[in-house]
């Protein structure tokens, strides 16, 4: 497994502090923390359709939306609104 995106810190249950790696979902862009030595199809998995590390809601789902795809989405629909003058 590739080294993961960043670190986040977590407060256990005890109230301690704790630093987890985390990755960027691939399609949903949540942060996801990764326990060490988990494997990627403990947290989630790797979508088949971009490569992306993607979480397991998007694992769930079963299709390949990166978030890229969505943002432009978001983007021709803002624009669209706005040519109708809504
Ligand atoms: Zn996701
Ligand atoms: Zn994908």
């Amino acid at each position: 497994m590739r080294k993961p995106g960043g670190v986040l810190i977590l407060t256990t249950n005890d109230g301690r502090q704790e630093e987890t790696d985390t990755f960027t979902c691939a399609h949903c862009n949540k942060i996801v923390p990764v326990r060490p030595f988990q494997r990627p199809e403990d947290i989630g998995g790797r979508c088949g359709g971009c490569g992306g590390l993607i979480c397991p809601d998007c694992v769930s789902r079963g299709t390949c939306d990166p978030i890229e795809e969505k943002l432009a989405r978001a983007e021709a629909a803002y624009h669209a609104r706005r040519s109708y003058g809504i």
